[in-house]
């Protein structure tokens, strides 16, 4: 079978390792040159790397992830509103958004990338699926893979409905270094012009970012660098100080968050799926999206290794297409009460935080374990 993957991205690399040796006929086509991610750090929690099993790449990502033990929300008086310990028998990591996208790729086939490879266009007949690119001829495939991020050209042709969000808040990020003295803790504080996390990384590193609620695009925010920042959360804890301190003036990145309207279906005439957030993009507040991308590409090749294609696909929507909308609407839900605003929501928001019970808080996530792989 002849596969076009759109995308080497997160999903679309890890879908193109775990069929490396099954017999396809891969191609991954990316638009960029060089595999080069912009971003500060991710999270891969226990979800994936369980249903990665024996694979090698799960050694591969334990190798490049700082463990995290804890999750700790404060309020910007550092008052803890809740503190959630990881089960010992689990595996929860924190890794450079480069680190993770290079150690996927390192199990790559190397020859099956196609680099500069802008897709344009997807036709589907009944005998197949074609590409068209910005520079290069039209291929033809027998399935296509939609890997290709929150602003998917291939969801947006076949689903044309589909519908992304912006969910009323901004973020920047970045990393620091000399930050061992955090430990394995996770932090978030939750204040009331804001929040600010800050999750250790190996070597002493650590991302954080800063989330405020603002308007699409708003233009207050465009030129916001490491002096506004460090006016903006000034009255934070010390850690929240020493972190921006740390920062360098540039490598701050910024962007709106957005999520996407849940997608009834990834399947289109069992010719075109998709993985990822061209599937499924979610607010970053469960720190599921390059999971969930790893798990659908995780699910896709052993559903394809499994069945035949259009058992395969039913397969894929089956364990996918519910799974994934309930951490979108979860992890928006999250946000929106990470993001409140006004005294009285907040006063109310931080004292239910603090009774509520942490097992019940880490509750809240386990669906994310139940979930079968196939
Ligand atoms: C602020 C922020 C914080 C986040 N924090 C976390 C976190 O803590 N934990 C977490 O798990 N996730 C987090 N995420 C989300 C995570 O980054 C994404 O969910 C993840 O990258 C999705 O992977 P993907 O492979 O689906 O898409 P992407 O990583 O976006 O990859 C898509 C690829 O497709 C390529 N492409 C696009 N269009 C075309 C085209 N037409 N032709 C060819 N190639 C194309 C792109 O260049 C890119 O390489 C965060 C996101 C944001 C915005």
């Amino acid at each position: 079978m002849k596969i076009g993957i759109v995308g080497a991205g997160i999903g679309g690399l890890t879908l193109a390792a775990l069929l490396r040796g099954k017999g396809y006929d891969v191609y991954v086509f990316e638009k960029k040159t060089h595999i080069e991610e912009v971003g500060a750090g991710l999270g891969i929690g226990d979800n994936v790397l369980q249903k990665l099993g024996g694979h090698d790449l799960a050694k591969g990502l334990k190798n490049e992830g700082q463990l995290l033990e804890t999750m700790r929300v404060r309020d910007d008086k550092g008052q803890v509103l809740s503190d959630v310990t990881f089960s010992k028998e689990t595996t929860n990591l924190a890794l450079l958004r480069q680190s993770l996208v290079e150690t996927i790729a390192s199990y790559v086939d190397i020859k099956v990338i196609h680099f500069n490879r802008e897709v344009t266009d997807i036709k589907v007949s009944e005998t197949g699926v074609s590409l068209d690119f910005s520079s290069s001829p039209t291929e033809h495939f027998d399935l296509v893979v939609g890997a290709d991020g929150l602003r998917s050209k291939i969801r947006q042709t076949v689903f044309p409905d589909s519908k992304v969000l912006y969910q009323g808040y901004t973020c920047f990020r970045g990393i620091v270094d000399d930050m061992s003295q955090i430990g394995q803790v996770a932090e978030e504080y939750w204040g009331k012009k804001g929040r600010f996390g800050i999750v250790p990384l190996l070597n002493g590193k650590a991302y954080w970012f800063a989330t405020m609620n603002a308007k699409e695009k708003d233009v207050k925010y465009l030129h916001f660098n490491k002096p506004y920042l460090q006016a903006y959360f000034n009255h934070f804890p010390e850690k929240v100080r020493t972190v921006l301190d740390k920062q360098s003036e540039t490598d701050i990145l910024h962007h709106d968050i957005y999520d996407l309207k849940p997608l009834k279906s990834f399947v289109y005439q069992n010719r075109v799926v998709l993985i990822g957030d061209a599937a499924h993009a979610t607010t970053p507040n469960m720190g599921q999206g390059a999971g969930q991308a790893m798990e659908d590409a995780i699910v896709l090749a052993n559903v394809l290794n499994k069945y035949d294609v259009l058992q395969a696909l039913k397969r894929y929507n089956q364990l996918r297409v519910k799974h994934t909308a309930k951490v979108i609407k979860r992890s928006r839900k999250i946000g929106k009460m990470a993001q409140k605003e006004g005294s009285l929501g907040i006063k109310m928001r931080n004292k239910f935080m603090r009774t509520i019970p942490n097992q019940l808080i880490a509750r809240q996530t386990r669906f994310l374990y139940k979930t079968k792989s196939e």
